[in-house]
């Protein structure tokens, strides 16, 4: 090849190398802007209330190891009663105020897209002196919207219930399963704001004792951190 020869030749593997790029970087650009109009077409908020450990028992393959994950216990106290108390509670005052709200359990459903998601828990310890509630947003969220939902919800709970917060955020929570749309199709999609409340110990007789004598106080805390958030998100 004479060197005239091998720089046309040159000139016509970029040209047509910008070719192929322009198009295959196009669609891509369009893809994310569809995704982000999809969540708004509807103006009514819609929320996803989980109950955790809700029918872990029968969990899909890729969640097996929740599948014996019954959650905490102290006496006839299950966490799962009292989530589902909390859980339906929180729904009950957020579809008081206009909101959409599907109450979910264990296994969500694949690709979950909703303006928030909410997952209802409470703790258990081997220690009966550790107490106190937790929020935490979503790891996997590349925006930040899992953390400010997670902080609406922590302020509001704090002034509603007036319990204390336990600082020790696990990766349990951060990284929660129903998070981890990179690893599992029953998971929240990525554009889902995301948080995870534990709102407090079963195994702490105060925190006990509110959790069952006050769920529609814990249900407040929960659901105006919710409201809070889409006000703020709107
Ligand atoms: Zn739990």
């Amino acid at each position: 090849m004479s060197p005239k020869v091998f720089s046309g030749f040159v000139i016509i593997l970029i040209i047509v190398g910008g070719f192929i790029w322009s198009r295959d970087n196009k669609p891509a650009a369009q893809s994310v802007a569809a995704d982000s109009i999809d969540i708004h077409t509807d103006n009514t908020p819609h929320v996803g209330i989980q109950i955790g450990h809700l029918d872990a028992a029968n969990a899909p393959e890729e969640l097996k190891n929740i599948r014996y994950d019954f959650g905490a216990q102290v006496g006839s106290v299950t966490e799962l009663a009292i989530a589902t108390d909390i859980g339906n509670k929180t729904a009950a005052i957020l579809k008081s105020k206009g909101v959409k709200v599907d109450v979910l359990p264990a296994t969500i459903p694949i690709g979950y897209k909703a303006d928030a998601f909410v997952s209802i828990h409470a703790d258990g310890n081997d220690f009966s002196y550790v107490s106190g509630y937790k929020v935490s947003g979503s790891s996997f969220d590349q925006t930040d919207n899992s953390d400010q939902l997670a902080t609406s919800i922590n302020e509001n709970y704090k002034k509603i219930t007036g319990m204390g917060e336990n600082l020790t955020v696990t990766d349990d929570m951060f990284e929660y399963y129903a998070f981890n749309y990179l690893k599992f199709q029953h998971a929240v999609s990525s554009t889902t704001p995301s948080a995870i409340v534990e709102t407090g110990y079963i195994t702490n007789p105060a925190n006990r004792s509110f959790l069952l004598n006050h769920p529609n106080t814990a249900a407040e805390g929960i659901a105006e951190g919710i409201i809070a958030f889409l006000n703020s998100s709107r």
